[in-house]
């Protein structure tokens, strides 16, 4: 593990680990992998998608995308309704979300060296352009329907602006509140969807998923990590 991603993330697991534990706790639990399903509210970046493991252990060929740029999850109350209902008969309904944040090796946060890329570029780039955006002031002005997404990322986080500029370093402090975002965003679809799904079970683990450069391993630094029967 990087210094620079130890030093803030101490606590953070490969994502490997992450998805062995999970897949370890749905079969103690007397599940399967079979009878689940698994969903995801990240942020669109291709690094993000590094879970080979659930994707093979569960009954579908991959997660259901709720998320898009920064992770808020945008597929909203329908696009969560319509991943319910795919739940196999008494199964399991994993979720996995968070904002990322990426760390070069030599100690760059809120980058990471793609593979044949000469330079490291923005991870995430949609927090990242918000936190400018905020910076510039040009936050009150968005009303953008080809950037939609983006629009309502930096409303979140202008929220913040204070805490956000003021901090040593803001990608940080930023990623840290998009996760609160995401995370209230979701539990408010959840409350409005789960009641027309009685029976199903309901895994959520939320973090901050961390990027490091395209040779190495990412991480997931866990907030919450619940199992709930519906
Ligand atoms: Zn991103």
């Amino acid at each position: 593990m990087y210094e620079a991603l130890s030093k803030y993330y101490s606590n953070a697991i490969s994502i490997s680990k992450l998805q062995i534990n999970a897949c370890a706790e749905i079969h103690n639990k007397g599940w399967n992998g079979d009878h689940s399903i698994w969903a995801t509210s990240l942020c669109s970046d291709e690094v993000n998608f590094g879970f080979q493991h659930f994707n093979e252990k569960m009954a579908a060929p991959g997660p259901f995308i709720l998320g898009g740029i920064s992770g808020l999850p945008f597929v909203g109350k329908t696009g969560m309704k319509a991943f319910l209902s795919h739940v196999p008969t008494n199964g399991l309904a994993l979720i996995v979300y968070g904002p990322h944040i990426g760390f070069t090796k030599d100690g760059l946060i809120g980058k990471v060296y793609r593979k044949n890329q000469q330079k490291p570029s923005s991870c995430c780039g949609s927090i990242s352009a918000a936190v400018i955006a905020i910076r510039e002031n040009h936050a009150g002005a968005l009303d953008d329907p080809s950037d939609y997404q983006q629009t309502k990322v930096i409303q979140y986080l202008s929220m913040y602006k204070e805490e956000i500029l003021q901090h040593e370093n803001p990608i940080l402090i930023a990623t840290e509140k998009a996760y609160e975002s995401i995370e209230e965003n979701l539990n408010h679809i959840l409350e409005e969807s789960l009641p027309l799904f009685p029976g199903i079970r309901i895994g959520l683990i939320g973090g901050i998923q961390i990027n490091t450069d395209f040779w190495g391993e990412d991480y997931f630094d866990i907030r919450r990590y619940e199992w709930i029967q519906n």
